[in-house]
């Protein structure tokens, strides 16, 4: 018997559990499918970012996941910009990952979505919009229809020909057993620059401590120390913050795997839509792959059920152009925001760091030739548009940190010589829609809506010179008045308008 799905969603990882709520939640019959054999399973990336806590109140899973072991409040020994040592706050909080997505799974489950598990897809065919899929299960194989296919599989060490990489990174962790009254026990997460590569340890609930090395493996390919364990207790031998923890006992033997960062620029292809890590895979420098795993699923969510619900091509056209331009700009904006980082280390000269402190998207060695002509043309407009975007993240630069004068409020304004304004997909409510935005130097990516309140009523009037008062009455008609001067004040701090000067301004571009 073959069962008809909306989406099929192939991963149960923080992306793929995420957008089956999501899109479970938008009305689409969701069949989710994961092949681990054990379940809850082991799962590296166990830090996670003040953000994933807006998520999952989006989500309102908080209930659901309040059995989950968490570790939060611990301050941070950093030993990063400089050899001395730092104590910082540190408010992001560390989670039993394998509770953590149990948990999501279960409420998964729980709201309607099917699940098979341990299960994997042997066939597709088809097309888009109607795939027909074989999945194998313990039970025998099952037949299963979906409009969509999700690939939330995870990191991907399969070599991709339309994959974009940062300079090769390679991790080894290890756990050892953290006994309360030894020397060594300091529930402090540690950071630190080692002159090849840097070190991360944080304690995990249940009584053990995570050290981690990652650092370039092509240095060590010929090297007479390349296993993990060697790899991992040199580097602990070497550092500052991990020393005394060169000699102690692991829980079990060191792991290793590949960590480089990377973007799949054909990540929406023909109703086949990758997610999470399968997209892209961050460098795990920022603690951050599980916040932006789930965060792009939402956002590709919404452009998903645009795409299915479009009246028409050019909305589907949209669709998939909203959910580009999130990946564009969030996998850019990471590599450039690593560099940046990289680049503040105390050891910055050495050639592991002066590497990754330039930003940089190298194609991968498979072979572009076993694409199609459209999917070659479609990653080569892709290259592009995700080098802009990397080389606009690496400019920017913060205003200057002058005063800005008051809003004068009794003389006209309108915008400045360099505002622009462009048309582009925003997610408003379920869909995605095209919005006018503001565009300007001191914003880091065009505005369509502050707070939101969709500016596009106010440019018409800013094109030319307008008293603030009289903005502020118009705006009146659908705000307080005391948000509309707050808007007026943030696009007056911003410089996005000014004093309007007879003759001097121009209207904005677009
Ligand atoms: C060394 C390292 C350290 C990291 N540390 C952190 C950290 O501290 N904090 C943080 O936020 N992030 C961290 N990350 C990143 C984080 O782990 C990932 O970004 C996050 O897990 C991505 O979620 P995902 O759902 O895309 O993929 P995953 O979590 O990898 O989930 C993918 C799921 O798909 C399943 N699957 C795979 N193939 C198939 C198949 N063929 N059929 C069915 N199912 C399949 C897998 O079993 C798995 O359940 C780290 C990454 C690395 C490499």
């Amino acid at each position: 018997m073959t069962r008809a799905f909306d989406m099929l969603v192939i991963g149960a990882g923080p992306a793929g559990l995420c957008a089956a709520l999501r899109l479970n939640q938008l009305g689409h019959h969701v069949l989710l499918v994961e092949r681990s054999q054990r379940w809850p399973r082991p799962q590296i990336g166990e830090a996670l970012t003040p953000g994933v806590r807006n998520i999952i109140d989006y989500l309102d899973a908080n209930e659901a996941l309040e059995s989950v072991p968490i570790l939060a409040g611990k301050p941070a020994r950093v030993r990063w910009a400089s050899e001395a040592v730092e104590t910082v706050a540190h408010d992001g909080a560390v989670v039993e990952r394998a509770a953590f997505d149990a948990a999501l799974l279960r409420l998964v489950l729980a709201r309607g979505v099917e699940v098979l598990r341990p299960a994997s897809l042997t066939q597709v065919d088809g097309t888009p919009g109607a795939w027909r899929v074989q999945i194998v299960t313990p039970d025998g194989l099952r037949n299963a229809e979906a409009h969509v296919l999700l690939d939330a599989r995870g990191r991907q060490s399969r070599r991709e020909p339309q994959r974009l990489h940062a300079p090769r990174l390679s991790t080894v962790w290890a756990e050892t057993a953290m006994e309360p009254l030894a020397p060594h026990a300091d529930f402090a997460t540690r950071v630190e620059a080692l002159g090849d590569g840097w070190m991360w340890g944080a304690a995990l609930p249940g009584g053990r401590y995570r050290v981690m090395f990652t650092f370039d493996p092509s240095t060590r390919d010929d090297a007479p120390e390349r296993e993990p364990e060697s790899v991992l207790r040199n580097a602990c031998a070497r550092s500052a913050l991990f020393q005394s923890m060169a000699g102690l006992p692991w829980c079990g033997p060191p792991r290793m795997c590949v960590s480089t960062p990377y973007v799949d620029t054909l990540s929406w292809q023909d109703g086949r839509i990758k997610l999470g890590d399968a997209a892209f895979a961050l460098d795990p420098i920022s603690s951050s792959g599980v916040e932006k795993a789930m965060r792009f699923s939402l956002q590709a969510a919404i452009a998903i059920n645009t795409w299915c619900r479009a009246s028409d091509a050019s909305e589907r056209e949209l669709a998939q152009r909203f959910y580009e331009s999130r990946l564009v700009e969030s996998a850019a904006r990471h590599f450039a925001w690593s560099a940046g980082y990289y680049g503040q280390a105390w050891c910055a000269e050495s050639p592991f760091w002066r590497r990754r402190s330039t930003p940089a998207l190298t194609p991968g060695t498979a072979a572009m030739s076993s694409l199609g002509d459209d999917a070659a043309a479609r990653v080569d407009i892709m290259t592009r548009a995700l080098r802009a975007e990397l080389a606009h993240a690496s400019s920017i630069r913060p205003l200057p940190n002058e005063p800005v004068p008051p809003l004068p409020l009794h003389s006209p304004i309108r915008f400045a010589r360099a505002t622009g304004i462009v048309v582009m997909p925003c997610a408003t409510g379920d869909r995605v829609t095209a919005h006018p935005a503001l565009q300007h130097p001191s914003l880091d990516h065009p505005v369509a809506f502050w707070n939101g309140v969709a500016l596009f009523p106010l440019l018409d009037m800013l094109t030319r010179a307008t008293h603030p008062l009289e903005l502020i009455a118009f705006l009146c008609r659908s705000m307080e008045a005391a948000k509309a001067r707050q808007l007026l004040e943030w696009l007056w701090s911003k410089r996005v308008v000014e004093p309007a000067v007879f003759g001097a301004n121009t209207c904005p571009t677009s």
